[in-house]
């Protein structure tokens, strides 16, 4: 049994004193403790229990504690915890056979890393070497990582502290018909002005400088902004055009949260570089990776790879991963996923929109939803700025939590990302829950 005392008040007081969270002013936070966790539950310090809606940070993907990848973690730690990556490892071998038999033809080779943001820089290193270009697009409304590359490829006010010292990163629009920068009123023009867009900045930004297009492949943490039909082909087109890098980044959208393995599949595309983390092992153990084309293979196949990692390819990390797949497999997870998002939370949330007046939009697919919420339904005016939260957004927030739901909240928007593995009373329930919360708060 573990020696480490389980009591909530030290757990909080301790993290208070020593703990340093993420993207946060540090004096006044006062974190839940979370003193257990079972499928698509969590139970806070005061034994209240929660339905995750979050899936912690859109990565639990199995639920918690799910036993195949409990045992596969347990199993591997009483075999073998660690080796170097350069040994050969037989679950980690497993695992990234397993992977290329997911993702989309051709890319094979997967090179391992700790999870999101590391798999985006070496993508972009890789991509780099490949073209002896330096410039790396994204849109705005992304999110790449916190690492320093990466974090300046994003386009959301995160980037905003750090935005120096990166060469060649360059922002540009991609589509989102309700809020369209090209004044689209189809997803069809909205399509077609993206790309048009996207083609002018390769122009004058020199498509021969330019190492690689980045892309969620749905957009996650910014809006859940499904590209329209024929936009990720067309950036497929123009990538071929003129020798660019096509990286997906499918850290949040992959291994199922859109309802297919890939969200890449939903417009028939394969990049040349694929990037994954969180729903590859649900998070279980730190765990990211780049998925390889033939192509960029080959330039490392004579000579180096110029780039490592300690830990990349950690066993305990990889026996997580392969239980998670296997499980996926078995379990019919992805299918599970697709059915829920068009039987439960597609028209699910539609019937929530038609009763609260403040849900400007519904949008999403799989188990990646997002209820954008506005002041105004005419005039589209967010419920709180782009960057920020306001009284309005933290009302429903606290109603949610009173209603016993853990929404994730963005801004002015609420995206429904619960693991998975969700059962579909279960996710009727949550939105029952937010039914109420929505109710409660405008009361
Ligand atoms: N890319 C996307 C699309 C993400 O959503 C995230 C994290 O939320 C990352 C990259 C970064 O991943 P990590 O936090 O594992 O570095």
């Amino acid at each position: 049994m573990s020696d480490i005392p389980t009591d909530a008040t030290r757990a909080h007081e301790l993290d208070r004193r020593h703990v340093f969270h993420s993207w946060s002013a540090q004096a006044n936070l006062d974190p839940m403790v979370i003193t257990k966790a079972e499928g698509s539950w969590i139970w806070d310090q005061t034994g209240d229990r929660l339905l995750d809606f979050t899936s912690q940070l859109v990565f639990t993907n199995l639920g918690h504690q799910h036993p195949r990848i409990v045992r596969a973690i347990q199993e591997q730690a009483a075999t073998l915890c660690t080796v170097a990556p350069a040994h050969a490892n037989a679950t980690r071998s497993e695992a990234a056979a397993l992977i290329a038999s997911h993702t989309p033809q051709g890319l094979d080779r997967v090179f391992f890393t700790n999870g999101g943001a590391d798999a985006n820089e070496h993508a972009i290193r890789m991509a780099r070497l490949h073209t002896g270009r330096i410039k790396v697009l994204s849109t705005y409304r992304s999110y790449h990582g916190g690492t320093h590359l990466a974090v300046n490829v994003t386009g959301d006010p995160r980037r905003w502290a750090s935005d120096h010292g990166a060469a060649g990163t360059v922002h540009f629009f991609g589509p989102f018909l309700y809020r369209s920068e090209f004044h689209a009123t189809t997803e069809a023009e909205e399509c077609e002005r993206a790309l048009a867009h996207l083609e002018q900045v390769i122009a004058l930004e020199g498509p021969q400088t330019i190492a690689a297009i980045m892309l969620e492949s749905i957009p996650g943490t910014a809006g859940i902004m499904l590209p329209p039909a024929g936009y990720l082909r067309g950036v497929r087109e123009l990538c071929d055009r003129h020798g660019i890098v096509y990286i997906a980044d499918e850290v949040m959208s992959g291994f199922g949260r859109a309802g297919r393995w890939f969200a890449v599949e939903h417009d028939d595309v394969v990049p040349d570089l694929l990037t994954f983390a969180k729903g590859v092992n649900s998070g279980y153990v730190p765990l990211g990776g780049v998925a390889i084309s033939d192509a960029i293979y080959q330039t490392f196949a004579t000579r180096p790879y110029p780039g490592g990692l300690t830990y990349s390819g950690h066993p305990l990390a990889c026996a997580a991963a392969v239980a998670t797949i296997r499980a996926m497999e078995d379990e019919g997870v992805v299918e599970h996923a697709d059915r829920l998002g068009r039987e439960v939370f597609g028209p699910g949330l539609a019937e929530l929109a038609q009763r609260h007046d403040c849900i400007g939009e519904v949008r999403g697919t799989g188990v990646f939803w997002a209820l954008e919420l506005v002041t105004d339904r005419q005039t589209r005016e967010p419920l709180a700025p782009y960057g920020a939260s306001s009284p309005a957004m933290a009302a429903i927030l606290g109603a949610c939590r009173d209603e016993g739901l853990l929404p994730f909240a963005n801004f002015n928007r609420i995206h429904v990302v619960p693991p998975l593995t969700i059962s579909e009373d279960e996710a009727r329930e949550g939105l029952a829950m937010l039914d109420r919360a929505l109710t409660k708060a405008r009361g």
